[in-house]
């Protein structure tokens, strides 16, 4: 019998479909950009897409080819959003570099990327400035500004002005079709070794991760929300939030380059926000400006937390004191990002609120796509039993096969099945819920039992004196390594090694308590905000624990 295929059109899934889909169906509807230059921006769906048509001659005009890479140096702002879909709908890739990298660093991913053109914000022309001379592929460099904030000195004659690039094209210009696998945009993952690594996602991955991200047990977003993007566009596309508000037609915040907590909470407030997702940083930031100021929030309902861990302390806070309803989220910029979201089951909705949080703080279930295991250390498949923790793989239509350039996979074989190893370690219970205990290199190893970093630091950050914690390993000569915290007092707070450790005694196993803790300023914090625990370990190599002090 010759086999029936499905009778379907084939459409290829694009970026561009999702900003034609908002402009058709939802173009009135607003794009609110607080931008560098000190105002507060309004746009629509309509007049974006119209822009990133120009976008698109404009970037022809340029010499710019499919394929060819557009370099970002931007923060959250309507002309990023432009870049977005004007750069990719029209065959090119779209390239967010973080500019919270070190110079040398920044240089080094746009020369590895190859970009063609680079744009960037009025706050990167001095970064630019500097590195410009080591930027051989870059041909043009483009201000994204207006001609009134063009710098007057001529010392950069080829500068050219965003918008006046684009109003020298018509926007009479279509959306091209092509292949849905076509690269679309690059994002560098951090690299706290080596060099970092590019991962390319494609117009397909785009479109379905927005597909998984607007259903109700992640985001749950629809036309009546007014979504705030606080996740940066240069880390894992503000984690897919750009595509997934057009496609829902949701009203788009974009807070520029003000991320404090009274700033965020301003332009919720101002712009009537219903949801938006974040790092904790953020909503540490933002939860301490409101307790300070005894404020309360008046239209925003949901959030999700992801990037790294919530703290329990924080999701009782939120829920409790602010009542928001807080979904928790694990993702990497390998898996665009979002791989499980943390929602209930039927099953848990009668739960006591304690019992439900708990369930709450694991990272959640796999969306509907995405499939996750956990593997000992010669990758057999451990048991789904809630405790036994191994090292998380994923797999998914919007999970990376190989990095940028490079021809080695980096895929673990699981009885003949490629899968992607995080880096993670995690248990699974027998709902599917996936709990990070750690980072493979973060875990404390104490006498050949593992501690996870990520336990000792919720404790910590539930002390109501402690603002902010992080746990590492510190060498010790018959345990190998024991757990040193390393703690940022709230202001004003009173609060001493002996009663911190204190604290710990019935909330974890004896042996597992820290055997220190450092007193700090701040801690160190990686250009997206997660805890640097690479540098933490080297400052405190040789710090001396009390057990072994001579
Ligand atoms: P990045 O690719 O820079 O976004 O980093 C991805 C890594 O962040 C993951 O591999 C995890 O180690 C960490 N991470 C992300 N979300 C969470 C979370 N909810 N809890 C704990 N760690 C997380």
């Amino acid at each position: 019998m010759p086999k029936l295929l499905g009778q379907m059109m084939q459409m290829p899934l694009s970026i561009s479909s999702l900003i034609r889909h908002a402009a058709r169906h939802a173009g009135d509807v607003e794009v609110v950009s607080r931008r560098v230059e000190g105002d507060v921006h309004r746009s629509n769906y309509a007049e974006l897409e119209r822009r990133a048509r120009q976008l698109a001659q404009a970037l022809s005009r340029l010499g710019c080819e499919a394929g060819d890479r557009v370099g970002t140096l931007a923060w959250n702002g309507h002309r990023h959003l432009e870049l977005f879909y004007g750069v990719a709908g029209s065959e090119r890739v779209c390239h967010t570099v973080n500019p919270r990298l070190h110079a040398e660093q920044i240089a080094w991913i746009i020369n590895d990327a190859q970009d063609r053109v680079l744009c960037f914000d009025l706050t990167f022309l001095p970064l630019v400035e500097k590195i410009a001379p080591q930027l051989g592929s870059v041909g043009h460099f483009v201000l994204m500004t207006d001609r009134a904030h063009m710098p007057v000195t001529s010392a950069w004659p080829g500068l050219l002005c965003y918008d006046d690039l684009l109003a020298a094209e018509s926007g009479d210009w279509a959306w091209p079709e092509f292949d849905e696998n076509t690269a679309s945009n690059i994002c560098y993952t951090s690299g706290t070794t080596g060099h970092p690594k590019g991962v390319i996602y494609s117009h397909r991955s785009a479109v379905l991760h927005a597909l998984a991200q607007v259903a109700p047990d992640v985001m749950c977003l629809g036309a009546r929300d007014v979504v705030l993007a606080v996740s940066p566009m240069f880390h894992v596309n503000a984690w897919g939030v750009p595509y997934a508000a057009p496609m829902v037609g949701a009203k788009l915040v974009l807070p520029g380059a003000q991320l404090d907590g009274a700033s965020v909470y301003e332009l919720m407030e101002s712009e009537r926000v219903t949801f938006s997702a974040g790092v904790p940083t953020v909503w540490l930031g933002l939860m301490t400006h409101m307790k300070a100021q005894g404020l309360q929030f008046s239209t925003l309902r949901r959030t999700l937390i992801g990037g790294a861990a919530c703290p329990p302390a924080m999701l009782r806070t939120l829920e409790d004191d602010f009542g928001l309803e807080v979904v928790h989220g694990w993702g990497m910029t390998e898996t665009s990002p979002l791989g499980t979201a943390g929602q209930l089951k039927a099953k848990h909705v009668g739960l006591d609120a304690a019992s439900r949080q708990s369930v709450k703080h694991k990272q959640g279930r796999v969306l509907f796509g995405v499939d996750i295991a956990i593997l000992d250390a010669a990758d057999r498949p451990l048991p789904w039993d809630g405790c036994t923790p191994g090292n998380l793989v994923v797999r998914g239509p919007w999970v990376i096969d190989r990095y940028f350039g490079r021809d080695d996979s980096p895929h673990v074989d699981v009885a003949g099945e490629p899968w992607f190893p995080t880096g993670d370690v995690a248990t699974i219970d027998a709902d599917g819920y996936m709990q990070i205990t750690d980072r493979t290199k973060d875990v404390i190893k104490s006498g050949g039992e593992w501690i996870s970093s990520i336990d000792l630091e919720n404790i910590a950050m539930a002390h109501p004196a402690v603002h902010e914690a992080a746990a590492i390993a510190c060498h010790h000569p018959k345990w190998d390594e024991r757990p040193l915290l390393v703690v940022v007092r709230k202001p004003q707070a009173q609060l001493s090694a002996a009663e911190l450790l204190g604290f710990y005694e019935g909330r974890v196993a004896k042996w597992q308590i820290p055997d220190d803790v450092v007193f700090v300023d701040e801690l160190p914090h990686t250009a997206t905000g997660k805890l640097l625990k690479l540098k933490l370990r080297e400052t405190y190599r040789d710090h001396r624990l009390p057990d072994v002090r001579t």
